[in-house]
C-alpha cells in the first residue's frame, strides 16, 4: 500500500470510528454512543412491578409475589429486568444461535439499573455453563459474554471455571416444568478455592427456573448462603 492510500485508509478509519453510529434494530442515525435510538429501546419491554423471588410481574403490593409466599423458590433472589418477547426475543436468539455476541453489550447496556441497585452486592459472578462438547460446537458461552460485562461494569470477579456442566444434558426447550427438572437434575458440580458466602448465577433467560434452582441446590450443599440469580430475561411461567 502507498503512503497516500495508507493516510486515506487511516483517515477512513478515524471518520468511521468519529461518524453518528446507526441504530442496530431500525437503522436510524444516533447522536449518542448507545447502539439502539430512544424508540428501539423501549421496544425491550421491562417486566412491570418484579417479584423479589421470581423476577415476574407481582399482581400485589409488597415484594414477594403470592405464588412465591406461598411456594417460595430455592435461591435468595432474582433479577430478570426484561420480558422474552419481541426484539429482547429476536436479540436473544440471535445472541446464543448466531454468534451475535455484540448483542449481549446492546442488551446489558439497556438495563443496568436493577442490578446497579441490588445491595449487598454478590462476591462473585457464576455464568452457567455449557457442557464442554456444546461449548467446543458453539465457540462460545453466552452467559460468560454477559458476566463479562457485568463484572466491567460492577466491579464484582467473574468465576468461570467454579461451575460445571456434568452431563450433556438435551436441550431444555419444548419440555414441561417436571421433565425440565429431571432433565437438570444432579448436571452440575461447583468447585472453587474461594469461601464465597454470597453468590450470583448469571445466565441469559430464565425460563422454568429449573437450572438455576438445580445450580442453587449443588450451591447450598457447597456451604453458599445466599444465591441471587442474575439474568437479562424472564419468560412469565405461571
Ligand atoms: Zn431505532
Ligand atoms: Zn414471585
Amino acid at each position: 500500500m502507498s503512503g497516500r492510500r495508507l493516510v486515506q485508509s487511516i483517515a477512513g478509519f478515524i471518520d468511521y470510528l468519529f461518524a453518528p453510529g446507526l441504530c442496530l434494530a431500525c437503522g436510524c442515525e444516533l447522536d449518542n454512543a448507545e447502539s439502539l435510538c430512544d424508540c428501539c429501546a423501549e421496544r425491550l419491554q421491562r417486566v412491570p412491578n418484579p417479584c423479589l423471588y421470581c423476577a415476574q410481574p407481582n399482581p400485589v403490593e409488597g415484594q414477594v409475589c403470592p405464588a412465591c409466599l406461598l411456594n417460595p423458590p430455592r435461591w435468595q433472589r432474582m433479577i430478570a429486568p426484561l420480558q422474552y418477547r419481541g426484539l429482547t426475543r429476536d436479540y436473544l436468539q440471535q445472541l446464543k444461535y448466531s454468534e451475535a455476541l455484540h448483542l449481549s453489550k446492546t442488551l446489558c447496556r439497556q438495563c443496568f439499573g436493577p442490578f446497579r441497585q441490588c445491595a449487598p452486592k454478590p462476591e462473585v459472578l457464576l455464568p452457567v455453563p455449557l457442557h464442554r462438547e456444546r461449548l467446543r460446537e458453539r465457540g462460545y458461552n453466552q452467559a460468560d459474554e454477559i458476566a463479562i460485562l457485568w463484572s466491567r461494569e460492577f466491579g464484582i470477579p467473574v468465576e468461570r471455571k467454579a461451575l460445571t456442566r456434568l452431563r450433556a444434558t438435551p436441550s431444555q426447550s419444548g419440555l414441561s416444568a417436571n421433565q425440565r427438572a429431571q432433565n437438570v437434575r444432579r448436571a452440575f458440580a461447583y468447585e472453587t478455592i474461594h469461601d464465597y458466602r454470597h453468590v450470583a448465577i448469571v445466565d441469559d433467560i430464565v425460563t422454568t427456573g429449573s437450572t438455576v434452582g438445580e445450580i442453587t441446590k449443588t450451591l447450598h450443599r457447597a456451604g453458599v448462603e445466599y444465591v441471587e440469580v442474575w439474568a437479562l430475561a424472564r419468560v412469565y411461567h405461571r
